[in-house]
């Protein structure tokens, strides 16, 4: 059907009343059909526009073009028949985009209906992550001892870091291969190597008797790999009281041995150095892999370095104001990550880091 509000008055060869109420007849049995035909909201808009527009919709051109042009004895009649096509338009497109509403409507009860006789789901519980674990379960032995947590800033000083820990400037764990310093801090910020720090703000904040555990976040200049990450986790142990000996020592950490790793681990000492004690011992358990036959995991030795440990530097008790003519005590020092990998048996550290639940979620247990 040739589109007739394309043409000019003249065009439409209008002779009798009859042929303008046919024309408009026409006219409002298209509307209604192109209304009808139009299956979705975008469709609607379309026809529509085709219809409404402004510019150059057929009823805009209707107006300016026949209305405008017809002669004074027909513009009655043609201004009628416009206002009555126009308001069919309104009435139409408003009825059709009332229906796709009630449709839209009726498709989103549908969608968020909620089906009660559905059995629920379960949420899964979130286990501690397997460092944490253990990082609880070494913490909970020595608070069974009588020990308190003790935490402190992950940000420190090189003084508290290094100098008050008989650590002096030529050190080598001074280097900047190890440690991570802060650029632009009026004082010398680092992120701290290890948790010892945590032993003088504790020593500075009380007077002995003093047993505290110190877990945490410790950091070193230090690209990933299997055994090595920027980011670990320590925990560090200290006691502080009259008369503690190298024997006081021994015992605690041999209980604590038994007690993480099974009533038939034993350990032994071997002289060792850290600046901030003396003497100083590094301590091996037996292997809980093969029980000191030899394997793989303990490189044929049965025995696995687990921490450091020795009685405090005198110098320590100098810098935190204690007598150390009056008090003696011990530190002990380990890699939390360390001790995880061998009692999970996990041969690459960075596991632990991989964010894997498939690898994260065996341990939940
Ligand atoms: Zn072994």
């Amino acid at each position: 059907m040739p589109d007739r509000t394309t043409q000019s008055w003249a065009e439409l060869n209008v002779a009798s009343p009859d042929d303008l109420a046919g024309l408009f007849q026409a006219l409002a049995a298209e509307l209604a059909a192109d209304v009808a035909a139009a299956g979705e909201e975008a469709a609607l808009r379309a026809v529509r526009d085709r219809w409404l527009g402004r510019k150059s919709g057929r009823l805009a051109r209707i107006r300016d073009q026949w209305l405008a042009a017809a002669p004074r004895e027909w513009k009655p009649a043609v201004g009628q028949l416009y206002n009555a096509l126009a308001r069919q338009a309104e009435s139409e497109f408003a009825r059709a985009q009332a229906r796709f509403a009630a449709v839209q409507a009726q498709a989103m009860i549908v969608e968020d209906a909620v089906d009660t006789t559905l059995p629920g789901r379960a949420q899964p519980a979130g286990p501690a992550h397997p460092v944490l674990r253990i990082l609880d379960r070494i913490t909970d032995v020595f608070v069974r001892l009588g020990y308190s947590v003790a935490t402190g800033p992950e940000i420190e000083t090189a003084y508290y870091n290094f100098e008050a820990l008989n650590i002096p400037a030529d050190h080598p764990a001074r280097d900047d291969q190890d440690t991570i310093y802060l650029a632009g801090a009026g004082e010398e910020l680092l992120l701290r190597t290890h948790t010892s720090p945590v032993q003088i703000r504790a020593m500075q904040a009380q007077e002995p008797p003093l047993r505290i555990v110190a877990p945490g976040r410790v950091y070193r200049h230090d690209a990933p790999d299997a055994s090595h990450s920027p980011m670990f986790h320590q925990i560090e142990g200290l006691a502080v009281d009259r008369d503690l000996t190298l024997g006081d020592l021994k015992g605690t950490l041999d209980h604590f041995a038994r007690e993480l790793f099974g009533a038939a681990a034993t350990t032994r000492f071997r002289p060792s150095y850290f600046p901030f004690t003396e003497p100083s011992a590094e301590m091996d358990v037996s292997c809980i892999l093969c029980h000191g036959a030899g394997c793989r995991a303990c490189k044929q030795t049965g025995w696995i370095e687990i921490l450091g440990c020795g009685m405090i530097h005198p110098a320590l008790y100098r810098a935190v104001g204690y007598d150390a003519a009056r008090w003696s005590g011990f530190a002990f020092g380990m890699g939390v990550e360390r001790v995880a990998m061998l009692y999970y048996g996990v041969d690459d550290l960075q596991r632990f880091y991989s964010g894997d639940l498939r690898f994260l979620e065996q341990f939940a247990t």
